[in-house]
């Protein structure tokens, strides 16, 4: 009996202990049942090409379809037991490729966010416990996309202008030697120069087109007039009739204008000789005569006579950052012959819009 009644206890706390156990879970489960419940949505962030819902809880199941309409997927997620709180939105959202974004509170168990798209999009969503987060699709840059388009738009309205300025025309001829004329040298140049940067998206404007004769100011005033962001001379140099011993009469030099001298060469014209743009020209004779230097060189041993300062007017009575391009001597046997050449002109156009560029960071 003794025996009996034990075993029967033993059963009973065996029972108890079992409801106990089942009591427990089912409380468990039902608190994180209610608490699943409020989950509300806390904060959302898009970065990059991922949109992130960051949930009070642990997130429940999500229910994933699309569905076309008029070429626009619809990429819709039900969110379980998630609440939207009225302070929550992504409608603000912008993203290339995504033309709009949703969320609601779809019925009192789902919360629904709606992504609308033109492009497929495989990998859609994922979820890490709180967080729930969204893949947008990648846009393939084409020529026909409209990013792209968007961009070579607000690129227009940023386009620098860059003031090209052949030496010389007309009844001045510039330096000559035999049969090279300078004047005739620089327009060429100018004219491949002007082709070069317009193709490379650059607004252009040159003081002659033909052969003109032109006054210095002329130039500088003009060059002020159309609001140029950088103004780049061209020239040719010669040696002078009693040379000196110990100078080579060949290669590039580049000027940029000195601060030296206050002294006006047209009284009735203000100069610009700002640290900001001495600081500027400099930077972008450097660049220049590199990228100059660089092109020429792939084909031909071409000296660098380096960077000086001058008091040029063409450098100082302009607005902008200015140089004086000397592209190479003409006096020189086998310079003068090349710079009469476009083979040579070329490499030499190459090389300042290369040196443009990487003034403008393009490049
Ligand atoms: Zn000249």
């Amino acid at each position: 009996m003794l025996k009996f009644l034990t075993k029967i206890m033993g059963s009973i706390t065996v029972l108890i202990k079992k409801n106990l156990l089942i009591l427990l879970f089912l409380a468990f489960f039902i608190s994180t049942l209610s608490a699943k419940k409020d989950n509300y949505l806390k904060s959302t962030h898009l970065t990059g090409n991922t949109l992130t819902l960051t949930f009070k809880y642990k997130l429940d199941k999500v229910k994933f379809f699309t569905f076309k309409h008029k070429g626009i997927i619809k990429y819709v997620y039900d969110i379980k037991n998630a609440v939207l709180p009225n302070t929550q939105s992504i409608k603000k959202y912008k993203y290339v490729g995504v033309s709009a974004f949703r969320m609601g509170q779809f019925s009192k168990n789902y919360l629904r966010v709606v992504i609308e798209s033109k492009y497929n999009n495989y990998k859609t969503y994922a979820v890490h416990g709180n967080l729930l987060v969204f893949n947008l699709p990648k846009v393939k840059k084409s020529k026909h996309s409209v990013p792209k388009k968007r961009r070579v738009k607000k690129n227009k309205k940023q386009l620098p202008t860059v003031i090209i300025d052949a030496g010389h025309g007309g009844y001045d001829i510039g330096a000559s030697s035999g049969k090279i004329i300078e004047k005739k040298i620089t327009l060429s140049l100018a004219q491949k120069l002007q082709k070069e940067l317009s193709h490379r998206g650059y607004r252009t404007k040159m003081t002659r087109d033909n052969d003109k004769h032109l006054h210095l100011y002329e130039r500088t005033d003009y060059a002020n007039a159309k609001k140029g962001n950088i103004f780049i001379s061209l020239h040719m140099n010669a040696a002078p009739r009693r040379k000196h011993r110990n100078y080579i009469y060949k290669g590039i030099e580049i000027f940029y204008m000195t601060g030296a001298s206050r002294k006006k060469r047209y009284s009735n014209r203000k100069i610009y000789t700002s640290q900001w743009k001495k600081r500027k020209s400099y930077l972008l004779a450097k660049k220049i005569k590199s990228k100059m230097l660089s092109s020429v060189r792939k084909k031909y041993i071409v000296l660098d006579k380096g960077l000086k300062e001058n008091n040029f007017w063409v450098l100082r009575g302009t607005k902008m950052p200015a140089i004086l391009i000397e592209n190479g001597y003409i006096t020189d046997k086998y310079e003068g012959k090349r710079l009469t050449t476009s083979r040579y002109q070329n490499l030499l156009v190459k090389g300042i819009a290369d040196g443009v560029d990487a003034y403008f960071n393009r490049k």
